[in-house]
């Protein structure tokens, strides 16, 4: 059985203070909370130590949004896996479409960035998907095929979780067709080693379609961006009912 991976991705959202409130509410709606699922907060860097200490003795992991492949040196801006773990981190979001789009990541770096944090015991969530003209081309399977291809060589398939996100279904609240997404996170599998990896759906998700998500057999969790700033929202979504 695959582990049910359930995780937000906060993005750039909360300062501490908002963070600990948003936790001691949430906490609150993990009572009757299944264990047959593993959640996890990605936060922003300057919220993971008061996180730390708040999530200390609960069941949510912390997760972090990016991290350098390097331990340490003169490179200005970045956090390195040494920092994290010392913080507790234990998951690490690596190729957000967000960072490809915006920051300039590459199928190499990303490479990098992910043998790295899993040399120091993070499991990274790697996060693939298409743009629009790419599905309306015709070009899903083959772009993601070679986003694998580059972004997986040399890398630990026992310890690694993979996000499937249409970039056109983030933020828009236009989810992928949960069938469309359970049918793309299948050939994601045929492509691996290791076919146990959890392979997430991110894009649109919330508390109203997570049920009819998480009811498809191929998808093992999901990566949730908006719907993961509220408790009221989040809650529902890790206590989705398969
Ligand atoms: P939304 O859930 O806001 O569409 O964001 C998805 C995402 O990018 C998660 O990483």
């Amino acid at each position: 059985m695959r582990p049910k991976v359930l995780a937000g991705n906060w993005k750039m959202h909360k300062t501490q203070q908002e963070a600990v409130a948003f936790l001691q509410e949430f906490l609150g709606k993990l009572v009757d909370t299944p264990s047959d699922r593993e959640i996890v907060l990605c936060v922003p860097y300057t919220c993971l130590s008061v996180l730390s200490k708040s999530l200390h003795g609960t069941r949510v992991k912390l997760g972090a949004q990016n991290v350098h492949w390097a331990d340490q040196g003169a490179f200005t801006g970045e956090i390195s896996p040494p920092m994290l773990v010392e913080l507790g981190v234990r998951y690490v979001i690596i190729g957000h479409s967000e960072r490809r789009q915006y920051f300039g990541e590459t199928d190499a770096t990303v490479n990098q960035r992910l043998k790295a944090a899993q040399s120091h015991g993070l499991t990274p969530i790697l996060c693939v998907g298409e743009t629009k003209a790419q599905r309306d081309a015709g070009e899903t399977e083959n772009h993601i095929f070679q986003q694998l291809a580059l972004d997986l060589v040399d890398v630990d398939q026992s310890n690694l979780v993979i996000a499937y996100e249409p970039i056109w279904a983030i933020g828009t609240g236009d989810t992928c067709e949960e069938t469309e997404a359970n049918r793309v996170i299948g050939l994601i599998r045929s492509k691996l080693q290791n076919p146990d990896v959890p392979i997430q759906y991110g894009g649109s998700v919330n508390a109203n379609n997570i049920d009819a998500i998480m009811a498809q057999p191929e998808i093992d969790g999901v990566l949730v961006g908006g719907a993961s700033l509220q408790p009221e929202s989040f809650g529902r979504i890790v206590n989705y009912k398969p």
